[in-house]
């Protein structure tokens, strides 16, 4: 099988800066000594290693031992989590993106300005449920449908979006708010160029392969959303995790395959894909 790798692939800088400050905490303060609030990052392989390195990624704010030190994982949080954190005693470990920061503080401003901040993105995305928490009554939006029921009318509007979110997708939900009669709209993009950049060589590959392979976790937002695109580019798409989950009917009657990974996937997961791959 011929194996085409997308320009842009894999790893992103937010995601690697995450991985060293996590394992910077635990190689100074001991094993079993910092506690992540939930995986580090959306991908199950990574998340193992850094567990076995001495990392855990169970923790609850309300109880973790003030002994051990509290990481703030990529995707960010909320302000009520570093005022619990300081309430409680506890050493705050920040592995925010800082691209999700500057979110936050978009937001933490648009609000102060006066503006009544709307967020496009998933209300159930961690870096989306930490973002709204810099402003009151943030409201999100992800579909058309969200525009009628939880769109309110307000003089002034501060757009930001979730940093993972596709350009095309946001887009064309400012198209659909700027369509009401809202007095001022202001748009600030919080979208992330190493996501877009992906997202567009996923796009221009899957255009020349018969088949393409987007490689991540399954709840990996930004590798669900390229796996989309792909799709919706016409080419027959597979998101999976790793080769365990390969299926040679997947690539039946094919000769030329394409592959990519979101942000949060190791290029030791996409060599070891393609090695496979290749031999068939
Ligand atoms: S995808 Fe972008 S915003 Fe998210 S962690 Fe990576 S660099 Fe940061």
């Amino acid at each position: 099988m011929k194996v085409v790798l997308a320009s842009s692939r894999g790893f992103c800088f937010g995601v690697e800066d995450a991985i060293e400050i996590a394992e910077m905490a635990v190689d100074s303060r001991g094993q079993g000594k910092v506690v992540a609030l939930g995986p580090v990052i959306h991908n199950k392989q990574v998340v193992s290693r850094l567990e076995e390195a001495g990392l855990d990624q169970s923790g609850d704010l309300e109880t973790i031992d003030p002994s051990r030190a509290m990481l703030i994982r990529s995707h960010g949080a909320g302000p009520e989590t570093f005022e619990r954190a300081k309430a409680r005693g506890l050493d705050v470990v920040d592995a925010t993106c800082v691209l999700v920061k500057r979110a936050q503080n978009v937001v933490k401003q648009l609000h102060e300005r006066g503006y009544h901040v709307v967020m496009i993105g998933d209300p159930n995305h961690p870096e989306v449920k930490g973002v709204i928490g810099y402003a009151p009554n943030v409201t999100v939006i992800d579909e058309d449908t969200d525009l009628d029921i939880a769109l309110p009318y307000r003089e002034r509007l501060g757009i930001v979006a979730q940093t993972t979110h596709s350009p095309a997708h946001v887009a064309k939900m400012i198209e659909k708010i700027l369509l009401r009669p809202f007095r001022e709209v202001k748009i600030v993009n919080t979208l992330c160029l190493e996501v877009t950049r992906r997202q567009e060589a996923a796009i221009s590959l899957a255009k020349d392969v018969e088949v393409m392979f987007v490689l991540g976790g399954l709840h990996s937002a930004n590798t669900r959303e390229m796996a989309r695109m792909c799709r919706e580019s016409g080419c027959d798409t597979h998101h999976i995790e790793t080769w365990e989950q390969f299926d040679p009917s997947m690539v039946k009657s094919k000769a030329l395959a394409g592959v990519t990974a979101g942000a949060s996937t190791p290029e030791w997961v996409i060599n070891d894909f393609v090695q496979h791959l290749e031999r068939i």
